[in-house]
């Protein structure tokens, strides 16, 4: 073990990888919350996105719009969120998240205080959110 639970661990259920990064669709109560939320992670420890090559920073962007994308296709949100935050792990790692009017948090960031309960929402399998990210990958190739 490294002592960096994401070098340990997928961080979540792992949808997707490459050799550069992955994505992994967010479990427990984040989860639950807003279903079909992913996060792509960088596989490396590097902290900040002009830290990549530029190769690097337009693979792990093409793959953060291809998971928008699927995300879109399969949960129809209001909204998608799309945020780099990273200040308690070492790898550089997307959030994106789908958001409804109705959710607990809108129109605040997720991380917010909530403004009301979680609604019921059908949660998507991870064999579709996949598919669909698959189908959006290849298009961007
Ligand atoms: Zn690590």
């Amino acid at each position: 073990m490294s002592a960096c639970e994401l070098c340990d661990t997928p961080g979540g259920e792992l949808l997707w990888q490459d050799e550069r990064c992955r994505v992994i669709r967010v479990g427990g109560v984040e989860g639950s919350a807003f279903p079909g939320f992913c996060r792509v992670i960088w596989h490396a420890h590097v902290a900040e996105m002009s830290d990549l090559a530029v190769a690097e920073r337009r693979h792990l962007l093409s793959v953060v719009h291809a998971v928008e994308t699927a995300v879109r296709v399969v949960m129809h949100p209001d909204k998608i969120n799309l945020a780099s935050l990273g200040n308690l792990v070492p790898h550089l790692h997307w959030h994106v998240i789908p958001r409804w009017r109705d959710d607990s948090h809108f129109p605040a960031p997720i991380w917010a205080p909530a403004c009301r309960a979680v609604p019921e929402r059908a949660r998507p399998s991870s064999a579709a959110l996949t598919a669909a990210l698959l189908r959006a990958l290849e298009s961007a190739a």
